[in-house]
């Protein structure tokens, strides 16, 4: 099959579908990928890294789009990309449609073979091409916020670690899913006094056996929170109810009544944020103040980090890559019901419940 990887074109996108590793994993199975020039030199992957790896370099998105059989990319398409997918042509990327209904449209007027990363399903249950991204965004949690408790960044002037002779800082984790369990991971690692709140006491439970009393486990209820953000230098929002906006598990009375200077992270913000004083910021300028606390909300954590993201993704997304190239599209998803969960538009139509429920489309 002949799979194309253009550069991505949406603002402070720097991630990129295909890694030189993964090219090689496509090529080594007799299969020629072409890659737009410069597609991954921002994060420093070279055309000549991925001339080495087997792939040819071409010059513009649209003999990708018009030569390739399969599209892999990393954001869903922009305006100009659908208009430029054809008939049959497979895309296979993050695609987020239900809150997207131009998007959609689009996709279905292509007839192109649309395969979203976000609704692909795991034999472990899950979804696994979403939690990448969630193990980022956790474990960068940490590190952005011990940088906004800097003076410098408006903070309350605090080395989460303390010294000999001096308290450590007080971390807080709201949610023990992928980004709980990952922000907890580094929270440990700085040295803090956490907490780590979650609804789920089976989650509880395999933390506690992992981390013994290094940390405190807590039941979450809103007085529990309270009592636990009110002594908070730092607090991770990190919690997802399926298919609903975050809940505020925070309110705006309890933001009030926090430490001068602390930093909430809200890694929900991308389902509304579990913080009620929440909003979503950029890493343009990704922070506000509200009652002399810090909120870091920037709904693309991982695009900060685009390097290690990328790689991250190719991962998690290599092996239906090679599934689809080997076997077309039709053979791999009769063959693979998680990858079946993926297919959101296929040739004119919505394949997604979800996605048909929202936007009133046939299904
Ligand atoms: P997950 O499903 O793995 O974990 C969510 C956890 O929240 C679960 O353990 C659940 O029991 C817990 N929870 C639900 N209600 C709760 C409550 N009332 N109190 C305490 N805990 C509660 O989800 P995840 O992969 O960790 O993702 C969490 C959120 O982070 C999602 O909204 C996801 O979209 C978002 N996210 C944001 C970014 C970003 O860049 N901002 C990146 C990745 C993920």
């Amino acid at each position: 099959m002949l799979v194309g990887v253009p550069k991505e074109i949406k603002n402070h996108e720097y991630r990129v579908g295909l890694t030189p590793p993964s090219v090689h994993e496509l090529v080594a199975r007799g299969h020629q990928v072409i890659v737009q020039k410069n597609a991954g030199s921002e994060i420093g992957l070279s055309d000549d890294q991925y001339v080495a790896a087997g792939a040819t370099i071409v010059e513009t998105a649209q003999e990708i789009f018009s030569r390739a059989e399969m599209i892999v990319k990393v954001k869903e398409p922009q305006p100009g990309e659908c208009a430029m997918l054809r008939e049959g042509q497979i895309l296979y990327t993050y695609l987020h449609l239900a809150p997207d209904p131009e998007q959609t449209a689009a996709l279905v007027k292509s007839k192109a073979v649309c395969i979203a990363y976000e609704t692909i399903t795991g034999p472990g249950g899950g979804l696994p091409l979403l939690a990448p991204m969630s193990e980022v965004a956790g474990r960068m949690s940490i590190q952005a916020g011990a940088a906004h408790l800097e003076k410098s960044k408006g903070g309350m002037g605090l080395l989460l670690g303390g010294v000999p002779g001096v308290a450590p800082g007080h971390i807080v984790i709201i949610g023990a899913g992928v980004v709980g369990t990952n922000a907890l991971q580094m929270a440990v690692g700085t040295g803090a006094r956490v907490t780590v709140l979650d609804k789920n006491i089976d989650r509880l439970r395999q933390l506690d056996l992992v981390y013994g009393n290094r940390i405190a486990t807590v039941y979450s209820t809103g007085h529990a929170i309270e009592e636990a953000v009110l002594a908070a230098d730092l607090v991770i929002g990190g919690v997802l109810v399926p298919g609903a906006a975050a809940p505020k598990l925070v309110t705006r009375g309890m933001i009030s009544k926090m430490k001068k200077g602390a930093v909430v992270v809200d890694v929900a913000i991308d389902q509304g944020g579990c913080f009620e004083t929440s909003h979503a910021t950029t890493h343009a300028d990704p922070t506000f103040v509200v009652d002399g606390v810090i909120h870091y909300c920037v709904a693309n954590m991982p695009g900060a980090v685009a390097r290690t993201s990328t790689f991250a993704l190719n991962n998690a997304t290599i092996g239906h890559a090679l599934a689809l190239a080997n076997k077309g599209w039709r053979r791999a998803l009769l063959d693979d019901a998680h990858l079946r969960q993926g297919l959101n538009v296929c040739q004119g139509q919505v394949t997604y419940e979800a996605v048909a429920k929202t936007l009133c489309y046939d299904y």
